[in-house]
């Protein structure tokens, strides 16, 4: 295998970058000049993320091609929140002394995969050394439909609150994957290690509301945690919340691993983070609508909540009726 000393930078540039075909529409210059081009008449969405080793994950604890194909899909899931369809990503890596040529292969394996799954095209990048850690960032561009664009401001009083999939098994996969002891069957384990390592954007739930005429009135994606998560559409929105702890949705192995050991589940559901599901609100009366669309589509939502007045104030109801307050930094804050 040939060394990064012996490839240079733009021979590694170019070993990584080969088999990234043309993707989106409306390309005039791809990769490989100073600057890549291409033309719209679509709003323009631009997102960027880094991830940085000993921070976001451990060179041990991840494999390169799941990093690869994680980092794309954390950039995806923020197009995804907008109610978007991303078309291109660059790609910034910082490369320490302990990074070989086999571990950018397969980095750029589970980001071709990824960007393939999803039709994205790489549209460049930059490559620079980096003398402690390597990092990763990537830059996403999406596009939406004029009016369709979701943001976190404009819940209101009365609006309800829904969330994609399951929340807490991203967590609880980090927690087992470097817990031997755990009692879990290798079906719940899979399942678990999945949601964490191997996310899925809902990019095809995000699609379907802005494809439909449901009046979606916030929309986030859960990475921080839903707590803090749900406070930002509050923040924004001028509003409080209300979210009730019988219907946060769990996912069969999350409950039976938290039970089997001992593990409470409310933390992990509320400030785990990385979920990378779509919380979003809406008004009462497109509820049917919205089930019967997600049914259709064999996609999961569930109504967990309700958007109040009391100015960001997230509470929570317990099973046993109690009402709690819910801190506002309660999930991953790096300062
Ligand atoms: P410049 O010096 O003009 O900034 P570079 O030599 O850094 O250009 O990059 C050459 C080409 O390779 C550009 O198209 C750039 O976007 C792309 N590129 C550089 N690094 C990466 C990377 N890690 N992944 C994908 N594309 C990259
Ligand atoms: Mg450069």
């Amino acid at each position: 295998m040939a060394n990064l000393k012996s490839l240079g930078e733009f021979g590694l540039i170019d070993r990584l970058s080969r088999k990234f075909k043309h993707q989106a529409e409306n390309t005039i210059l791809q990769i490989g000049d100073d600057c890549a081009v291409y033309s719209s008449s679509k709003n323009q969405l631009v997102s960027t993320d880094a991830l940085v080793e000993n921070i976001h994950f451990k060179v041990s604890a991840i494999s390169p091609g799941q990093l690869g194909q994680k980092a794309i899909a954390v950039n995806l899931s923020d197009i995804a929140a907008m109610g978007g369809t991303p078309t291109r990503v660059l790609i910034t890596l910082g490369i320490s002394k302990k990074i070989s040529t086999s571990f950018l292969d397969q980095l750029y394996k589970g980001i071709h995969k990824t960007c393939k799954l999803y039709g994205v095209e790489l549209s460049g990048g930059d490559t620079v050394s980096s003398p402690e850690s390597f990092f990763i960032n990537i830059t996403v561009i999406g596009e939406s439909r004029k009016g369709k664009l979701f943001t976190r401001k404009g819940a209101n009083k009365g609006d309800l609150i829904f969330t994609t999939g399951t929340l807490g098994d991203s967590s609880l996969g980090l927690k087992i994957s470097s817990n031997k002891k755990c009692k879990c069957s290798s079906q719940s384990r899979k399942h678990l290690l999945d949601k964490h390592f191997n996310p899925t954007p809902r990019l095809k739930e995000s699609r379907l509301l802005a494809r439909s005429s449901l009046k979606i009135t916030s929309m986030i994606d859960i990475s921080d945690g839903l707590a803090q998560d749900l406070h930002h559409i509050c923040k924004q929105s001028g509003t409080g919340a209300v979210i009730y702890e019988e219907k946060l949705p769990q996912s069969p192995a999350f409950s039976k691993v938290c039970i089997d050991n001992k593990l409470k589940h409310l933390p992990l559901i509320l400030n785990g983070g990385e979920d990378y599901e779509l919380l979003f609100t809406l008004p009462p009366d497109g509820v049917k609508k919205l089930y019967r669309q997600f049914e259709k589509a064999q996609a999961l939502v569930t109504h967990i909540g309700e958007i109040t007045q009391t100015l960001n104030k997230v509470s929570l109801v317990r099973k046993n009726g109690k009402r709690e307050t819910l801190p506002r930094l309660s999930g991953f804050n790096h300062f």
